[in-house]
């Protein structure tokens, strides 16, 4: 058994409690929430504040061996580029980085993943990871007529995971009508949780606004005929969102440059739309944040990801944090705080075990340190209690 307290305790059920003890089993499974006595004995008493494990909206942990190998700041068509030259590398090279990956996660105080794989690769890991992962088995290709076959291919991929998976569009630019539809088809008739990367870059409207910009130049490069699109007068979210299927939950990622009307007619599915912002790889990438205020108030479910090590420094939600505070001074902790924990666990169905410190769940404890009156400071870190 293990008992603790610190100056603040966000169990996400209620409040911020003070003067109060969580006490676990030795698997961390939360036995009791009570008022600190004075005499109670065995109590850790620590500095800072108590939070429930993170949950990472949104990683590639296969792209881990890419660390510092693409610069910053050119773009995500150039990002892009770089990432299919750099993708043949070593297996085992590949292996190697993501298992330090996942497990430094754990240690940063993670406890499940939404994850996107294209490979096979990080199976075994994840497979035996201490982290819960959901799965999303991506796809992608322009070319309507190779449909069928690659979502046959993501079935096959997707039965090599032993976690939860679902099988997934990766982005409005890399995707026919015709894939839609087959992942659409296969959502009638099972749970299959959506995401997609969405408006990472303002090319990505460019390209349906008038069928302009940077992506006619990478599929250009790659040899991709894309004579038969057409430009939709419309952002690439206001033409994608009717192709997603309406029976299942989506993760919208990135939406750096989603509009005001975008948002109007997500408004009008907002149960069922999970934005996840990944504000240092926007950084990373485009050197740019989504306009977060104008999501806000809106009845929208708001989750946190890293993405991958190829367009992040570190694989840590409080750095998320952080950033995402450091550029939207009207938001608190109290507030992004639910982002990476209870909502990413109802997102993923974890929530019986995850996102809240509860009696009878197993969320996995931080700490966050140097934490002054309800707000984290430059020195905070995460120390991963349980
Ligand atoms: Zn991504």
């Amino acid at each position: 058994m293990k008992k603790f307290t610190a100056d603040y305790i966000y169990t996400l059920e209620g409040e911020p409690l003070r003067n109060a003890v969580i006490v676990t089993d030795n698997a961390g499974k939360i036995l009791s929430i009570h008022k600190l006595n004075d005499t109670e004995t065995d109590v850790q008493r620590l500095q800072g504040a108590i939070v429930p494990g993170f949950i990472n909206a949104h990683c590639h942990l296969e792209l881990s061996y890419l660390h510092q190998q693409i610069p910053q700041g050119e773009g995500l068509v150039s990002f892009i580029k770089q990432v299919i030259a750099l993708r043949n590398s070593d297996v085992n090279e590949q292996i190697k980085a993501a298992k330090i990956a996942d497990k430094t996660m754990y240690k940063n105080g993670i406890v499940a993943v939404g994850d996107i794989s294209n490979t096979n690769v990080t199976a075994n890991i994840k497979a035996k990871s201490k982290i819960k992962y959901h799965t999303f088995v991506e796809i992608l290709g322009m070319d309507g007529n190779k449909a069928a076959q690659i979502f046959e291919n993501a079935l096959t991929l997707k039965a090599q995971f032993a976690t939860p998976a679902s099988v997934v569009p990766h982005a409005p630019y890399s995707v026919s009508a015709q894939l839609f539809n087959q992942i659409n088809t296969y959502c009638l008739t099972q749970p299959n949780l959506i995401s997609i990367h969405n408006q990472e870059s303002e090319q990505e409207n460019l390209l349906y606004q008038n069928k302009t910009g940077h992506f006619l130049d990478l599929y250009q490069t790659l040899g991709i005929n894309i004579d038969s699109f057409e430009a939709q007068n419309k952002t690439s979210l206001a033409t994608v969102l009717p192709l997603l299927s309406s029976h299942q939950k989506k993760i919208l990622v990135h939406n750096t440059f989603t509009t005001t009307n975008d948002i109007a007619l997500a408004k009008q599915i907002a149960n069922q739309i999970y934005w996840c912002f990944c504000p240092n790889a926007n950084l990373y990438i485009e050197n740019q944040l989504p306009q977060i205020s104008q999501f806000l108030d809106n009845n929208f479910n708001f989750t946190l990801g890293t993405d991958s090590l190829a367009s992040n420094h570190s694989l840590c939600l409080l750095t998320e944090i952080r950033t995402l505070l450091n550029h939207n001074p009207q938001l608190t902790f109290a507030q992004v705080l639910p982002w990476c924990t209870i909502n990413g666990a109802r997102l993923f169905g974890f929530e019986d075990t995850l996102g809240s410190i509860k009696v009878g769940k197993t969320p996995g404890l931080n700490l966050i340190t140097n934490f002054n009156d309800g707000a984290i400071t430059p020195q905070s870190e995460v120390i991963k209690l349980i």
